[in-house]
């Protein structure tokens, strides 16, 4: 793709049609912004025309300090329940919505700063970010775009060379995140609160014209985009599901309406599977933990519907309750399917609908050993694949021995082997990851680069996740866990 050299314009679609939704604010000034990374491949494939531009330039676009051509930075207001609790106000404490941009796919997407200083949504909160949870951000949602996982990515890093306070000094940074969207369910939740409808049905018309444009002229547009936006968070989580991916923080203001992974706070990936596994410091109850997650995304869509009853009978909304039920309830069913469908892949079954009992069946069995024997979640699948090979030895020095799971592998070999003989092997090769962004590794290149100004562990293992599938002999490390000392202890906090 050819990269112009004028920088992009920005759009304000959400500025100039939601006029009640966001207040205006200015990014804070920084005085030594020093690029940290950039993502030049995004920038490419959005168009951006930013290729031949000095990293100065970019360090300073992408802290806010000069502001491109049509850009109105603005705080978003949204509220959102956190941890089940409501809070009316939340919106955006330290990020800010630069514009948008067409990209050459014709798709509308946000570009947003994390980090830029208070707003009029800062609360308490000094609007900062430090360079730990924004490198982090960045390698998480690199690492799941290179998954295939719909999420929010992150377009550059800059360094503000500031100090913030949190429990340590730290040095500071700002994210450029770029996003479908950044309306949450959390932002129908800011003026449904208020019963202000007239607003929440404009961001409705909005949100349904920028995600689910098939559904604008559809007189039953309200029940429909429920139903799309639940069957787009099915996939999803069903997707982090099979990957082992815990957010950690699923608030009604950390769900996209878009579908995409948003807000990389606390979460981290799973090594030795455990459906009980929550790493959060601050969720204690465990009610984020790996194996509540479809439930909290049904949860939350309940919260979302009911944000939307007015809307769907405007006389009387209890009637549309029932509807509205039915909806909710096929999150689960959606949600099983897609499972399903993934983790047969996973297994290298052909024909999912031949015996769907069975295979469901080989498919709990399969996990009920990994759980038994604390099988680390990723090397397990990726090992399964070389015993379709012909080559168990790998998968057998996961388990203790190889006599406890011979049955289930003879089992499996079975339904294999009904298969037309295509190489099952490469198919699973590419569903099932060898690369995952590892806690321990995630955390000593965080580490490197907070203390000793040091990028070049981040560098290396963005490159590894960059291509999670292709296994490399010479990368066997970052294929590994991490001692047992380090995740019996490995807690993860709020990115803030
Ligand atoms: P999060 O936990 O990152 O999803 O953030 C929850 C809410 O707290 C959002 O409204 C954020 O904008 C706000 N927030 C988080 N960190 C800060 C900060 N350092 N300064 C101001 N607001 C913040
Ligand atoms: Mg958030």
């Amino acid at each position: 793709m050819q990269e112009s050299s004028a920088p992009f314009r920005f759009g304000n679609s959400y500025a100039e049609e939601l006029p009640d939704f966001y207040v205006e604010s200015a990014p804070m000034a920084v005085e030594t912004p020093n690029l940290l990374q950039f993502n030049m491949p995004l920038a490419i494939e959005l168009g951006l025309g930013v290729a031949d531009l000095p990293s100065q330039d970019l360090a300073q676009i992408f802290s806010g300090q000069k502001l491109l051509a049509g850009s109105r930075p603005l705080a978003q207001a949204y509220a959102g329940h956190q941890f089940g609790g409501f809070s009316p106000q939340l919106g955006d404490g330290r990020g800010l919505l630069l514009g948008e941009v067409v990209s050459p796919d014709g798709c509308l997407r946000d570009i947003a700063l994390k980090g830029s200083g208070r707003t009029a949504f800062s609360r308490g909160g000094d609007g900062k970010a430090a360079i730990g949870p924004v490198l982090r951000e960045y390698l998480l949602g690199e690492a799941m775009y290179c998954l295939g996982i719909p999420t929010t990515r992150a377009l550059a890093a800059v360094a503000t060379g500031e100090s913030v306070y949190r429990e340590n000094t730290l040095p500071g940074a700002i994210l450029t995140r770029v996003a479908s969207s950044h309306i949450r369910i959390g932002t129908f939740q800011f003026f449904a609160s208020q019963q202000r409808w007239d607003q929440v049905r404009q961001l409705a018309d909005y949100a349904i014209k920028r995600h689910y444009p098939h559904l604008s002229g559809d007189n039953d547009r309200y029940l429909l985009f429920l139903r799309a936006v639940s069957e787009r968070q099915a996939s999803l989580v069903a997707d982090w599901m099979l990957i082992g991916f815990i957010h950690g923080v699923m608030n009604t203001d950390n769900m996209a309406i878009s579908g995409e992974t948003i807000d990389y706070g606390p979460c981290a990936y799973m090594e030795a599977f455990s459906t009980d596994a929550v790493f959060s410091s601050i969720d204690q109850q465990g009610r984020y933990a790996y194996k509540n997650q479809p439930q909290m995304a049904q949860w939350n869509l309940t919260r979302f519907a009911e944000t939307l009853l007015p809307l769907i009978d405007e006389d009387d909304p209890e009637r549309a309750v029932p509807e509205v039920e039915a909806i909710l309830n096929d999150f689960t069913l959606h949600y099983e399917k897609q499972w399903l469908a993934g983790a047969q892949a996973k297994l290298g079954l052909e024909n999912p609908s031949l015996d769907i009992d069975s295979d469901k069946l080989l498919v709990n069995d399969w996990l009920n050993l990994l759980e038994i024997y604390s099988v680390d979640y990723t090397l397990a699948w990726r090992r399964l694949a070389d015993a379709a090979a012909g080559n168990s030895e790998s998968l057998e020095a996961l388990f203790p021995s190889s006599e406890v799971f011979a049955d289930w592998l003879s089992r499996w070999h079975e339904r294999i082997a009904k298969q037309s003989a295509v190489d099952s092997t490469s198919r699973m090769r590419s569903v099932n990851p060898i690369y995952i962004p590892r806690n321990h590794l995630v955390e000593d290149a965080l580490a490197a680069a907070t203390n000793d100004a040091n990028l070049e562990p981040f560098e290396k293992l963005l490159a590894v996740l960059t291509h999670p599938f292709d296994e490399r002999p010479e990368l066997a490390n970052y294929a590994q866990p991490a001692s047992e000392n380090f995740t019996g202890r490995y807690k993860t906090f709020c990115g803030t």
